[in-house]
């Protein structure tokens, strides 16, 4: 599948899921803007990128601030010259219990997971409108369908992201613009890594593939639905998690 000639922000891009769609979508011959916090990371990924002849772009932006969203976005399309595929990757989790869970916490979660898709959502469709063309694709998780003990917030902000994938699908069809979700299972990154070893074996239980997924079994389904092959998909979630929730 080839993406030559598009231009693609990734959010998250520094680590984990993120910087393997990254990396499979410049292989694939995109442009690629990689957005996170983490300035050094983003620079190491974009030098290797470039280093086997691809393009990227760094960029330190918070998604959870509509300002700095919007003027990374303005610089991404005037360096890359358009903004055709946008990947809503950027998360964070502050997992407790409900009883336990602070406000901060449960804020935290819904900025970054939830608001953060909205707010690059807003900035990129702005580009997108006027091409009459472009892809979404927003990471949700099968917390968000099925809900985790000791994660309400991430739960809550992770179902709130395949309403507003439906939402987006819904408003933009119109203009060309297709947005799906993909709903990962568990998927080895830093995310997981802290997860205790009891529970990890708990969760491998329950999944039918028996193994837990990598970055870049996301990333490949990733970059179907950014490709020409899924013209005729929006509004959608991909459940990509080993057969662990079957709808
Ligand atoms: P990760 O390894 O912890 O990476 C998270 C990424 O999000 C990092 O690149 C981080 O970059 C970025 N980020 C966090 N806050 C940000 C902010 N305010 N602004 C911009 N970037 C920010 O996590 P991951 O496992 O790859 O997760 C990626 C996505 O998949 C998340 O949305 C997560 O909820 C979802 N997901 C993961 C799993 C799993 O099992 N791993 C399962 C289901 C869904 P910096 O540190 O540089 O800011």
């Amino acid at each position: 599948m080839t993406m030559k000639g598009k231009t693609c922000i990734v959010t998250g891009a520094s680590r984990g899921i993120g910087k393997a769609i990254a990396l499979r979508f410049a292989e694939a011959g995109a442009a690629v803007a990689a957005a996170a916090t983490n300035d050094t990371l983003l620079r190491e990924l974009c030098a290797a990128i470039e280093s086997k002849g691809g393009k990227a772009l760094p960029i330190v932006l918070d998604v959870a601030q509509l300002s700095s969203v919007e003027k990374a976005f303005d610089e991404i399309h005037a360096k890359l010259g358009s903004i055709d595929v946008l990947v809503n990757n950027a998360g964070v989790t502050r997992d407790n219990i409900i009883l336990r869970m602070k406000e901060d916490e449960w804020d935290k979660v819904l900025q970054v997971n939830l608001k953060g898709c909205f707010n690059c959502t807003k900035a990129a469709t702005k580009f997108m409108l006027k091409q009459r063309s472009g892809r979404i694709i927003n990471i949700s998780s099968i917390s968000g369908i099925v809900g985790t003990a000791g994660q309400a917030n991430y739960s809550a902000a992770k179902a709130g992201v395949i309403a507003l994938t439906k939402t987006t699908a819904r408003e933009y069809a119109s203009r060309g613009i297709l947005v799906n979700a993909i709903a990962p299972g568990f998927i080895n990154t830093d995310m997981t890594a802290s997860i205790d070893e009891g529970m990890k074996a708990k969760y491998l239980e329950g999944i039918p593939l028996k193994r837990f997924g990598e970055p870049a079994d996301i990333a490949g389904v990733a970059l179907f639905l950014a490709g020409e092959q899924a013209g005729y998909i929006t509004g959608q979630t991909i459940v990509v998690d080993g057969g662990m929730v079957m709808l």
